[in-house]
């Protein structure tokens, strides 16, 4: 199978939390590889851009005042199915209905709010929030 790339961000609570560190190991101890790595100051525009899908939820607002609450870690996460790969070791959504024990979701997180990491859900949604992140 040929290598997929994925935009995976560590949101403000896992940088603050000092996990960039587990994110990035975890990563890599499962195969994948690092592409590009930077820590970013959050322009809204990018951050309403990033979440577009979600502009009519009830939680955006409180999404986009959370993902630009402080600095994230942006990577390039390339690999073979990278793109479902980071998503298993993100786990679900909601860090306690949904992610199971072993995932960063399911280890170290409480709320879906704060729930650690980003990762690109399909190619479309991989190809569009790698050029938004890293032009
Ligand atoms: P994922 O990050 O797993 O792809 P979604 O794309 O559905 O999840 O949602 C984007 C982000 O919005 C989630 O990671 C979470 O931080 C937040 N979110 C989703 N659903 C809710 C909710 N019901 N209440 C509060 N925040 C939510
Ligand atoms: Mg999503």
């Amino acid at each position: 199978m040929s290598d997929e790339r994925t935009l995976v961000l560590v949101k403000p609570d896992g940088v603050q939390r000092g996990l960039v560190g587990e994110v990035i190991s975890r990563i890599e101890r499962k195969g994948l590889r690092l592409a590009a790595l930077e820590l970013k100051n959050v322009e809204r525009s990018v951050a309403e851009q990033h979440y577009a899908e979600h502009a009519e939820r009830p939680f955006f607002g409180e999404l986009i005042e959370f993902i630009t609450s402080g600095p994230v870690a942006a990577l390039v996460v390339e690999g073979p199915r990278a793109i479902a790969a980071f998503r298993q070791i993100a786990g679900g959504t909601d860090p306690v209905e949904k992610a199971v024990p072993g995932s960063l979701r399911g280890d170290l997180a409480l709320e879906t709010g704060s729930n650690i990491v980003h990762g690109s859900d399909s190619p479309e949604s991989a190809e569009r929030e790698i050029k938004l992140w890293f032009g």
